[in-house]
Formats: structure tokens, sequence, C-alpha cells
């Protein structure tokens, strides 16, 4: 499996640099050099490798996802500490249901995507192209996790690979203090992501969009095939990161069945059956709202492939209250999680994730959060002794 180079970079006006400049100077946020990039002969310009899109980026210029900009030949990552978007969520928010069930997670996103996903959620802050945000160093975005309860991290909202540098300084702080790392990612990764990300990440939801039809992607995601996604997530099966796959399926344009046996085989081939898996159900958005919300009884055929393809943990996404949302178990397939969106209403493992009825061991890692119970939505509030810095991007 090969990884394209991707000829697209934006070129940003001098005068945003200029502008940088002095907002470093007046409001003193830290101007972070990438890890993740390389110089190259042509005098000023630079490859960044973070992604998958392998941007060759312009003196001047910035990548795809608008918050990696060059600046004098070096590439700095403009949304360092920078954090737009913070709250704790249940884990199962994520979606994630196997690792650390009933936990608290300290959810961050900066702005930017490498993505231009046509139904976008979180557009405002994905596709504007801004760098802005609460400023926040990671020790004391850590500090913060802890005051406020929560068990882990988790980078989502926006893509995080594109702002690993900053995910990877607050989760090697976040593991010293025993919080867990989990992304929420596209998995559109660069091979080279993996040096950082073998260093802290402990888990990820990896979102399939259109069952991963190639055309699905090309025309409303923008990026030219789903390879790449297939190789992340080899790399993080060979780094013992514990995954969870999401689908997308959207009604008339993203939901073909075959496609989807495809992807579901190449799942259980390659990461095997025990993998979970949520079938998301789409509703109109950004700029898609010409399409209804998936039909729940096409997400309940793409549940029949899963399981006519071997796998044992399947879910249907956004459909509060649907059969699918509860853990059956594979051996007796009396429920053994049941929940109501995202709240477990009732556990029926032992101690050691085992079914309580027929003692089958069930894919979980980590054992059930002592807040399984609580009201895990909490808002954050960065706005106390923090600042609010915005750089205009030409893309505005
Ligand atoms: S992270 Fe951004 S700049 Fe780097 S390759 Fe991906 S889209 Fe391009």
């Amino acid at each position: 499996m090969s990884r394209r180079v991707s000829k697209t970079v934006m070129i940003q006006d001098k005068y945003v640099v200029i502008l940088y400049v002095l907002l470093k100077r007046i409001l003193g946020f830290k101007m972070k050099e990438a890890v993740l990039y390389q110089k190259l002969e042509k005098e000023g310009w630079v490859k960044c490798t973070a992604c998958a899109r392998y941007c060759i980026i312009p003196p001047n210029g910035m990548g795809v996802c608008g918050v990696r900009w060059n600046i004098d030949g070096k590439l700095y990552l403009m949304v360092y500490g920078k954090v737009i978007s913070a709250h704790i969520d249940p884990i199962e928010k994520k979606p994630m249901m196997h690792f650390n069930p009933g936990s608290m997670v300290f959810s961050i996103a900066t702005t930017g995507c490498n993505w231009m996903c046509k139904y976008c959620q979180n557009y405002s802050i994905s596709q504007r192209r801004k760098v802005e945000g609460w400023v926040i160093e990671p020790d004391r975005l850590v500090k913060l996790a802890l005051d406020y309860g929560a068990e882990g991290f988790a980078y989502t909202y926006n893509e995080p690979t594109i702002f690993i540098e900053f995910a990877h300084d607050v989760g090697i702080i976040a593991r010293k203090y025993g919080l867990y790392n989990m992304f929420v990612t596209n998995g559109y990764q660069s091979i080279e992501s993996f040096e950082l990300l073998r260093n802290f990440l402990d888990a990820a939801t990896v979102d399939f969009k259109g069952n991963g039809d190639p055309k699905f992607l090309r025309r409303y995601v923008g990026i030219r095939d789903p390879e790449p996604i297939y190789q992340s997530l080899l790399e993080m099966k060979a780094r013992d990161i514990f995954i969870e796959i999401t689908d997308l399926v959207v009604p008339e344009v993203g939901d073909d069945l075959d496609q989807a046996r495809k992807l579901v085989r190449w799942v259980v081939e390659n990461l095997g059956p025990d993998t979970p898996m949520h079938f998301l159900r789409f509703h109109p958005d950004y700029l898609m709202l010409d399409l209804p919300s998936t039909p729940v009884k096409t997400l309940e055929k793409h549940i029949k492939v899963a399981k006519e393809e071997g796998l044992k943990y399947v879910y249907i996404g956004n459909v509060p209250g649907h059969p699918y949302e509860h853990t059956y178990c594979p051996s007796c397939g009396r429920i053994v999680i049941k929940r109501l969106g995202f709240n477990i209403v009732e556990w029926n493992l032992d101690e050691n994730n085992r079914c309580k009825f027929c003692g089958y061991p069930i894919n979980i890692k980590g054992k059930l959060s002592s807040n399984w119970d609580k009201f895990r939505f909490v808002p954050v509030y960065l706005d106390i002794e923090t600042k609010y810095v915005r750089v205009k991007s030409k893309r505005e």
C-alpha cells in the first residue's frame, strides 16, 4: 500500500505571518516548531509528515488543515496550546464501548482538519481554518483534567493528527498521572505519526465514512483513497492500541451494503472478529442538508451484514433506545451491558469482564469505572485565567 504525496498547498498572505509575529509578542503565546516535517531541497520549502496528505508547503504557506504553517522554512504547529473546545463526556459518546467503560473523559479539540467532510457536525471549528483558542499549556491542561475528576483524555471533535505534537505533550504528562489517552480519528495518518503516537496513545476509535467507499470519500470528504486508513489500523494493532471502528452510514450516497461487507470483512480478517464496530446514523448538517437521516432499517441491514461476516460486537449509534446499543454475549446471547444512550444501566460481567451467565470472556480493556452511574457531561470553563487568541487565515 503506497502513500501518495499531496501537491495541495495554500498560500497564505505574508501579512498574516507578520500579524502572527506581532500577536506572539503582544500576547506571548508559544511559537511551536512541528516535529513531523522535513525540509526540502528547494529553498524554504517543507513537507509535512503528520498525516497522509503529506502536504508540500512553500515559504509562507500552510497545509490543507490550515494549522501547520511554513514560516521562514520551518513548519510550525499554530494551534499548539490553543484549545478551541473542552468538555467532559462519557467515553461511550466517542463512541467507545469496550475501553474503560463508564469513565469520564476530558475531551479537547483545536481548530482545523485534514478532511473536508461536507456533512461535518463540527464544521464551525474544523472547516473555517482559523487559528484560535484558549491558550493553555499541556501541564495546566492535565491539572485541569485531574481537578475535574476525568480519567483520561480524548483528542476529538476535529482530526487530532493535525495537532499531534500538542496531543503528544499532553498525553505524556497525562500518562504520568494515570490518565489514559484516546484518539477519535479518521485514521488518515502517516507512518511517521506513529513515532509519536506509540509514546502515549492507548486507544482509538477510527471513523470510516460511507462504508469506506472510495467514490464517497473522493466526493464528500476530499481524499483520493482510503488506503492510508487501513495502514494506520494495522500500525495501531501492531502497537497494541485498542481499536473500535465506526462507520457513518449516509443514506442514498454512502450506504452500499456490498461496500459495507467489504469493509467488515477487512476488519474481521485483519483486526479480528472481537473488534467492536458501530454503524452511525447520519443526520443532515453543514453542506449536506438535502439528504434525510439514515433510516433505522438501513442501519439494521448493516448490522446483519456485520454479523454474517462474523463480527461479535456490533452497535447502532445515534438512535437512542435501539436494542443494538447493548452488548450481547457472543456465546449465550444474553445482554451483558445494557445501555440507554451513552449511559450504562445494567452490568452483567464479573470482575474479569466475563459474562455473568456463561463465563464467556468479553473483549473489554479496563474495569467498569466507579463513575459509571454519575452524570458524566460536564462543561469545562477555559476562560478562567486563560487568554483567547485568534489569527485570521486567508481562507476565512
Ligand atoms: S497535517 Fe495538515 S499540513 Fe500536515 S500533511 Fe496533513 S493536512 Fe497537510
